[in-house]
């Protein structure tokens, strides 16, 4: 009997254990998924709870039941050391030895790179967890009683750039529906060298797109730029340039969880886990890494750094492959699955209408021209992939990739 083991019970880890056990009985593995949260939450829509359209309850469910349904075993623990050479993983309250382990434990949001960048340790907000986005929430309600200039943007060495697109234009139009937009000058700041670069060098027409949508919506915009600090009243950046600000929301860094960067000879410097093409760690056998817990250098040097993003749909993705060598190998047998991901999909919620860009490979140079479409068809998609997705996640079913998000 092989003994598996899964940390992370979000895209990474959920993808791969219901792919493992729809591929091997529990005569032949035992599979464990451990995660510090009892609930699976679908994160691309928290910009939508920040807005109030989204409770939390909506888009979340407690991993408990489909995972036991599936006949592995929830185990809510925090990790807090792995052994790879006596393969043992450490948990708050216990131990696990393993045959193969699945790293997929997301990242930790390095805020502490900007002075200021809160929202529980500064006046500055973000979106990249559930309390966080629920506490911008909050402030976004205030700035609807009490309007005031707004900073949205991005720090230095981000790579989970859309979401600040999208919470940028929902709020324009939140704004405009509630007839306040003229009382709310609005900038956007970004690391990237040109709109929509976001950590992919840009995909075929997304910048042409983007910067009329910003110049149509009155919102002002400056790429290349280094926020330094955030204050009450202002964003600052690195030129001595001084934005009026009542409420920012800004992206940070990202690094690997305190647990892995702690783990001897796992990870990068950031705490991130080197992997080869099949998702696998470079130095620790039978261990792989799925998600954003992945290293990736960024395409290209920029004059503001801006790294590589790792989406939820890249997330499914390198669970798939990731899943199909451990199967390959439990089993015997060739791994006939491709090893490389293919494309990245997403839709960009624009407030009133959605965007949509298929790249493919997610690196340039690409074979094929990206595809960029927009319209509110896009929209109503977004939407509906949401509730397919949770509808079948729920059921300890897998929506497939392809679809993209
Ligand atoms: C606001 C926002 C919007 C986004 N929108 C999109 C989008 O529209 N489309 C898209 O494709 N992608 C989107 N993304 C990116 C997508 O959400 C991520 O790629 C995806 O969540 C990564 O999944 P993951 O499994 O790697 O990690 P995460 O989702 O970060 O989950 C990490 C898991 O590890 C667990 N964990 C962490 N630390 C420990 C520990 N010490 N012990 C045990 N368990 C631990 C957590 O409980 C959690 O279950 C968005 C991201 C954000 C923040």
């Amino acid at each position: 009997m092989t003994n598996i083991v899964i940390i992370g019970g979000s895209f990474g880890g959920l993808t791969t254990a219901y792919e493992l056990r729809r591929k091997l009985s529990p005569h032949q593995a035992t599979i464990t998924l451990i995660a510090k949260d009892k609930e699976f939450i679908f994160v691309p829509s928290l910009p939508w709870v920040a807005m109030g359209s989204r409770k939390l309850s909506q888009i979340s469910f407690d991993l408990a039941k489909p995972l036991n349904q599936k006949q592995v075993r929830f185990v809510h623990e925090t990790l807090v050391q792995i052994d790879h050479e006596k393969k043992k993983v450490t948990t708050d309250k216990s131990e696990y030895q393993y045959d193969f382990l699945i790293i997929a434990t997301g990242h930790r949001s390095a805020n502490e790179a900007v002075e200021g960048l809160g929202p529980f340790g500064g006046p500055g907000h973000s979106l990249m967890s559930a309390p966080e986005t629920e506490e911008l929430g909050t402030a976004l309600k205030n700035l609807l009683q009490d309007p005031g200039p707004v900073v949205i943007g991005c720090a230095p060495g981000a790579s989970c750039i859309g979401p600040a697109y999208e919470f940028l234009f929902e709020l324009d139009h939140l704004l405009r529906r509630n007839d306040i937009r003229h009382r709310v000058p609005i900038t956007f700041v970004t690391p990237e060298p040109f709109v929509g670069h976001m950590g992919m060098g840009g995909a075929g027409t997304i910048r042409q797109l983007l910067e009329n949508c910003l110049d149509e919506r009155d919102i002002t915009y400056m790429v290349s730029k280094e926020i330094t600090k955030i204050t009450k009243d202002t964003v600052e950046l690195k030129e001595a340039i001084s934005i009026p600000s009542v409420l920012s929301m800004i992206i940070p860094p990202l690094g690997g969880i305190s647990a892995i960067a702690s783990s001897p000879g796992l990870s990068n410097p950031k705490g991130f886990i080197p992997v080869d093409d099949y998702y696998r760690s470079l130095v620790a056998d039978n261990v792989y890494c799925v998600g954003v817990a992945v290293a990736m250098p960024p395409v290209s040097e920029t004059p503001v750094p801006v790294n590589f993003p790792k989406t939820g749909h890249m997330t499914e993705q390198m669970a798939v492959i990731a899943t199909s060598d451990i199967i390959s190998k439990v089993k015997g047998g060739r791994n006939r699955e491709e090893n490389t991901m293919l494309a990245a999909r997403c839709v960009l919620d624009m407030g009133d209408k959605g965007v949509y860009m298929s790249v493919s490979p997610v690196r340039p140079p690409r074979n094929k021209i990206p595809s960029i479409s927009e319209g509110r068809r896009w929209l109503v998609a977004k939407k509906a992939f949401e509730r397919l997705y949770l509808f079948n996640a729920r059921r300890g079913r897998r929506v497939p990739t392809t679809l993209g998000w």
